[in-house]
C-alpha cells in the first residue's frame, strides 16, 4: 500500500496547501493545478490526492483512481476550453520517461498544436 501522503514530496505539498499553487480544478480524489513552467498556452498538472509514485506503482487497486484521473483530464480540458480542439495528455514515468516529481501526475496541454513524436 502506498502512503496516503508524503510531506517531503511537492506534490503532497500542494495536496496539504503548504505549497502554493494555482488550482483550476478539485475534488474528492484529485486536485488540477497550473504547471509553473509551462510549455503551452495551457499546461496544468492533474495529481491524485493520494501519494503514488510513479504508473510503475499503481495496483489493481488503483484501478478505479486511474479511470478517474483519466476522466477527469477531459473534464479539465473542457473546462479550460481546450477540449474542441484537441489537447495532449502525458504521464512520463522515471528517469527515462522524463519524470522529474515523483507524485503519480498527468500533464494536460493545449492551446497550439502538439507535434508527434515527443523529444
Ligand atoms: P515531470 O517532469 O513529468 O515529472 O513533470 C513535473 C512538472 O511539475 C514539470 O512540468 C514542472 O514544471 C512542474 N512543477 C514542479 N514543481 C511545481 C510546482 N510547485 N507547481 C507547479 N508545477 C510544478
Ligand atoms: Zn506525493
Amino acid at each position: 500500500m502506498p502512503e496516503e501522503t508524503d510531506q517531503s514530496c511537492v506534490f503532497c505539498q500542494v495536496v496539504s496547501g503548504d505549497m502554493p499553487s494555482k488550482k483550476v480544478y478539485e475534488d474528492d480524489l484529485t486536485i488540477a493545478f497550473e504547471d509553473i513552467r509551462p510549455e503551452a498556452p495551457v499546461h496544468v498538472l492533474l495529481i491524485s490526492r493520494e501519494h503514488l509514485e510513479s504508473l510503475n506503482d499503481a495496483t489493481h487497486s488503483d484501478e478505479q483512481l486511474l479511470g478517474h484521473l483519466l476522466r477527469t483530464a477531459a473534464k479539465v480540458a473542457n473546462q479550460l476550453g481546450i477540449a474542441e480542439e484537441g489537447f495532449r495528455t502525458v504521464i512520463n514515468t522515471g528517469p527515462n520517461g522524463g519524470q522529474t516529481v515523483p507524485h503519480l501526475h498527468l500533464h494536460i496541454l493545449g492551446g497550439r498544436f502538439m507535434k508527434w513524436p515527443p523529444g
